[in-house]
C-alpha cells in the first residue's frame, strides 16, 4: 500500500469499522504491529493521521492496515487495553466443548475395555 492508500483506508476505517459483506469489525494495525480498537482510532484520529503522513515521527501511531480478529480470544487494544472480541469466539468455544465431549467419550471407552 502506498502512503496515499493507507491514508484513504484510515479515513474509511474511522468512519466505519465494519467490513461489507460480513459486518466483521476491523481493527487498526499500527506501524509497531499492535492492534488499536476503533474507539481509540476515532479519539486519536488527528495524531494517527499525522503519524501516517510523516513516517519520520516514528511514534508507533502510524496506520499500517486493518485486520479482523478471527479467533484470538485474548486480543487487547494496545492503547486502552480493552479486549477486542474474536469474530469466531462462539465457534471457538463450541469447538472446545466438542473436544471435551470427545475426550470424555474416549475416556469412558477406555474404562470399558479396562474391565
Ligand atoms: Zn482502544
Amino acid at each position: 500500500m502506498t502512503k496515499h492508500e493507507r491514508i484513504n483506508k484510515l479515513k474509511t476505517f474511522v468512519r466505519n469499522p465494519y467490513v461489507w459483506p460480513g459486518g466483521y469489525t476491523q481493527i487498526m494495525l499500527a506501524s509497531d504491529g499492535g492492534g488499536i480498537c476503533h474507539k481509540c482510532v476515532k479519539e486519536n484520529f488527528r495524531q494517527i493521521l499525522e503519524s501516517t503522513k510523516n513516517a519520520f515521527l516514528n511514534d508507533d501511531w502510524a496506520f499500517e492496515d486493518t485486520f479482523i480478529n478471527w479467533d484470538d480470544v485474548d486480543l487487547h487494544c494496545d492503547h486502552c487495553s480493552e479486549r477486542m472480541p474474536a469474530e469466531y469466539e462462539d465457534s471457538v468455544e463450541e469447538l472446545g466443548e466438542q473436544m471435551r465431549e470427545e475426550t470424555l467419550k474416549h475416556q469412558s471407552y477406555e474404562d470399558e475395555i479396562d474391565v
